[in-house]
């Protein structure tokens, strides 16, 4: 906890010193900005006023200067366009003049307080990824490198890409984090990484992360490897969750694949030659429990055979694609059929592609691998709630029942937690829908923070929530989201000139034994959290 508690500490000393020195650095644009006027100075003062700007439109967004950020992007075009063009235009430079001056006109307002420390309730374990970040603005990498290691990696900062390539080249990392333009140093990362990766055993996973939105620099950083894409003004936790999910994918979540097929022999090889790959693999040749079998091994993809006695795969195929769970699931036939047209009319169907039969190994492998990752990364990318990231209604629900019948077989505690947000109508008709939608991400962000891998959290309701903590009992879970109601309690919104604060309730309901379906734990959270706001709210109340 103390170490907790100092990391926090930490994080809002870098943006209180990050707010501090804003103000010199402003004064720093105007004097740039006057230089220009002169034109023995402005070639010079140009270069430099397209650096600084850059490097604020990078950083201000990410230590809570919204507004800021934006408009130093605007205005960083603006120089760029000028150093481009070798020409400058008087009257849009006094324009420029004006708003370079009323940059940060009122920062204290602005900071739009979303200093929420980066803590989880349980101490991180080491993960020993080492992880590069090659970023040339200090309080960025700052930022990146304390968050990185809080949750347990080993991290490396380099302000220049030639101190990194020489590193790269003698200890090569698990993972590249990297800012894009280099300005000081004349260059640009993702060149120097694709060039570094082909010296490389290995590629090394890449996320870049940069104010550049255009076409270039996305193509630039898939040539040089990259897993991801983000744009600054940063949010941190999406960084990091970026990270953790590819270490996931590549690490612990093999892709499910069903197969069904008549000839039981062939489907055994296939299983085989998929589980050498790391491929979990059921396999069955009879359709009539297709349902039985979904529900209790979730493929991401679905292999079928064509000819089969009884139900053959196309009419199977068609059988699934009228039973709405299975809507987002491919399935792909698995057949010697070479004619186009009885290919065509099977697709026509149902069914979402073919592989050709006799398939060798590889391509076996490659073929499902591809398959299965897309259709993994869809199903995830549906699940998730798009103002806030996390599970969808359905989802979360689901996960309730999956933790349920986990600690139904195997003991031990569970509790749901059922969040609602008070008088949030009100926030809404005082502050606008936009600051409303504010404070749920502010939620969804603090509950993600503090919340451990293996819990769940979902969207429940507009502004309603529902975590799935298992291994946690009622004390356990008290203590977490009391803290959580505390720190929420704490965080101070910006609308316009007004700040204000909101408060949550929630219901926790405790497993007991005596439960046996999900709908008996949510129905007890949602009592409890009745009972928190009957009893005058901002309160947290559990069940007996
Ligand atoms: P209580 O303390 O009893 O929970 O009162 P409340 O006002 O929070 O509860 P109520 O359920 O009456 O109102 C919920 C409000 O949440 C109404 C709705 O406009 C708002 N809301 C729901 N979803 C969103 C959203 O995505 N964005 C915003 N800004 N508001 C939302
Ligand atoms: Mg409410
Ligand atoms: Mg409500």
């Amino acid at each position: 906890m103390d170490k907790n508690a100092d990391i926090a500490a930490k994080l809002q000393a870098l943006r209180d010193d990050y707010a501090q020195r804003l103000p010199t650095e402003l004064a720093q644009l105007r004097i740039l900005v006057n230089d220009l006027i002169d034109p023995e100075l402005r070639t010079p003062a140009l270069t430099q006023l397209n650096h600084r700007l850059h490097k604020l439109a990078g950083s201000a967004g990410s230590f809570g200067f919204t507004d800021l950020g934006k408009q130093a992007k605007k205005l960083e075009l603006q120089a760029q366009e000028w150093l481009a063009n070798d020409h400058l235009d008087m009257g849009i430079l006094r324009v420029f003049s004006v708003a370079v001056s009323a940059l940060g006109g009122d920062l204290q307002a602005e900071r739009n307080n979303k200093a929420v420390p980066l803590i989880s309730h349980t101490s991180v374990q080491k993960t020993n990824t080492l992880i590069y970040v090659l970023e040339d603005d200090l309080d960025i990498a700052e930022e990146v490198c304390m968050t990185l290691r809080h949750f347990g990696h080993q991290v490396e900062h380099f302000a220049t890409i030639a101190a990194a390539e020489t590193e790269v080249v003698r200890r090569a990392p698990d993972f590249m984090i990297c800012d894009i333009m280099f300005i000081e140093e004349g260059r640009e990362a993702p060149e120097a990484v694709m060039i570094l990766q082909q010296h490389l055993p290995a590629p090394i996973p890449v996320i870049f992360v940069s104010t550049r939105t255009d076409f270039d620099a996305y193509h630039a950083a898939v040539k040089a490897g990259a897993v991801g894409y983000f744009v600054k003004p940063l949010d941190i936790i999406r960084l990091v969750d970026c990270f953790e999910h590819y270490l996931d994918r590549n690490r612990s979540a093999p892709h499910r694949v069903l197969i069904i097929d008549d000839d039981l022999a062939l489907a055994e090889h296939y299983k085989l030659v998929l589980n050498a790959a790391g491929i979990h693999v059921q396999i069955s040749n009879n359709p009539q429990v297709i349902f039985e079998l979904l529900q209790d091994f979730h493929p991401d993809l679905i292999l079928l055979d064509i000819n089969m006695p009884g139900c053959n795969g196309i009419e199977l195929a068609q059988v699934i694609r009228l039973n709405q769970d299975w809507l987002r699931v491919p399935i792909t036939y698995l057949s010697s059929e070479q004619d186009v047209e009885k290919r065509a009319l099977a697709l026509a169907r149902a069914g979402d592609d073919f592989l050709s039969k006799p398939l060798n190994d590889r391509e076996l492998v490659s073929a499902v691998t591809t398959r299965a990752a897309r259709s993994r990364q869809l199903s995830e990318a549906l699940d998730r709630d798009s103002l806030t990231g996390l599970l969808k209604h359905s989802r979360i629900k689901e996960q309730v029942d999956i933790e349920l019948s986990r600690t139904v077989r195997g003991g031990g505690d569970l509790s749901v937690v059922m969040l609602d947000l008070d008088h949030f109508k009100q926030i809404n008709d005082t502050y606008g829908h936009p600051a409303g939608d504010k404070v749920i991400k502010a939620i969804a962000h603090l509950l993600r923070q503090r919340l451990r891998k293996t819990d769940a959290v979902g969207r429940y309701g507009g502004e309603e929530f529902v975590a799935v903590l298992p291994r946690c009992g009622r004390d356990e879970a008290v203590m977490l989201m009391e803290d959580v109601r505390r720190r929420f309690r704490e965080i101070s919104f910006s609308a316009g000139e007004r700040t204000f604060n909101v408060t949550l309730s929630a219901g926790i309901a405790a497993y007991r034994p005596d439960m046996e379906r999900a709908d008996q734990l949510l129905q007890e959270a949602d009592a409890a959290l009745y009972r928190a706001k009957s009893e005058g709210r901002n309160k947290l109340c559990t069940n007996s």
